[in-house]
């Protein structure tokens, strides 16, 4: 039998009634009594990480979950990570890059409704996961209604459904059907995993609305390294306002910054029409092209904890990692 851990962060999966809402409160031990099919799948050891409605994750909290699991490393065959789904698309995609080329399974997931509620997904999720992490699925995905979804993938697209989470721009990894794994696509994974702990969490995102001025852009360059854009359609920023010199007179002074879209599917494309085609090529902002938000910003995050040299922060962002983007020709940088 495979020794699974189960790490608990808190979340809805967790959370009892109070006098003011929902609240983390079950332990993870208290999780298992309620699911003891769990115990026929795999042995299971407990670590109480955070007892938090995911709202409040940050990445210091991403640190200690990479953390526990390099510690045990050795002594389990997969991890079960229980989470509010509301971060959970952050700290999946956090994770792939703090964690890279895992053969072990590290599965999160969580529940739109309470444990202890008569009407809820939380049982089926987490015994899923379980069933996932005690088989042969390397690296970081999200357990969740059925379905197994790549950690840099994944985004929360629906607040009350129990199929909460879609898979942005690539399949699925598999299924769960009757309780076992079907897995369609299987992640690339090393003999040993290559942990990062550092990241440097002076990454912000805006998100334009027409009218935006370049006052707020201003703000977040003096306050982060890198500024993620998200923009319109395939990409571009709006030609009045004063957002090409803001960007150009922070590029000069170091900051990076990322283009994105709003457009939850299929990307961006900058270069096809005026309003973006100068900012990539002229002004050496790159381009999200088909990866998440979530995890254009995790990415920057270990990416700078790393290098602040532009042209290595480009090609490590250009670099694929987890198959968080489809690989791109070399990009021409300004
Ligand atoms: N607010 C909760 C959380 O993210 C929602 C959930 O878990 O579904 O912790």
């Amino acid at each position: 039998m495979k020794n699974i851990l189960l790490i608990g962060t808190g979340g809805t999966i967790a959370s009892q009634p109070t006098d003011s809402g929902l609240a983390p409160g079950l332990t993870t031990e208290q999780l298992l009594r309620y699911t003891p099919s769990i115990t026929r799948l795999c042995r299971t050891d407990c670590v109480q990480l955070l007892a938090l409605d995911s709202t409040n994750i940050t990445p210091a909290h991403w640190q200690m979950i990479v953390r526990c699991i390099r510690e045990r490393y050795g002594n389990y065959d997969g991890f079960v990570i229980t989470h509010g789904t509301d971060t959970l698309a952050y700290t999946a995609a956090a994770l792939s890059y703090m964690i890279q080329d895992c053969p072990k399974p590290i599965v999160l997931t969580g529940a739109q409704k309470p444990i202890g509620f008569d009407s809820t997904d939380s049982k089926i999720n987490l015994t899923d996961a379980f069933s996932c992490a005690a088989g042969d699925l390397p690296g970081v995905s999200i357990v969740f209604d059925h379905k197994v979804i790549l950690g840099t993938r994944a985004k929360k697209t629906r607040s009350k459904s129990f199929s909460a989470f879609s898979s942005i721009n690539y399949p699925e990894l598999g299924v769960i059907r009757d309780g076992s794994l079907v897995r369609f696509i299987r992640q690339r994974c090393a003999d040993e995993p290559r942990f990062y702990e550092d990241l440097d969490t002076r990454v912000a995102l805006l998100k334009l609305v027409p009218g935006m001025d370049r006052e707020t852009l201003d703000f977040l360059y003096q306050r982060n390294d890198a500024v993620i854009i998200e923009s319109f359609g395939v990409g571009g920023v709006p030609e009045a306002g004063g957002f090409y010199d803001c960007i150009r007179q922070w590029k000069e002074r170091g900051r990076i910054t990322v283009l994105t879209t709003q457009v939850e599917n299929e990307g961006s494309d900058l270069g096809v029409y005026h309003v973006g085609h100068r900012l990539k090529n002229d002004l050496g902002v790159l381009e999200a092209y088909d990866m998440t938000c979530e995890a254009v910003l995790a990415k920057l995050m270990w990416i700078l904890a790393i290098t602040r040299d532009p042209a290595e922060v480009a090609e490590r962002f250009y670099t694929p990692v987890a198959m968080d983007m489809f690989p791109q020709l070399p990009q021409k940088q300004a």
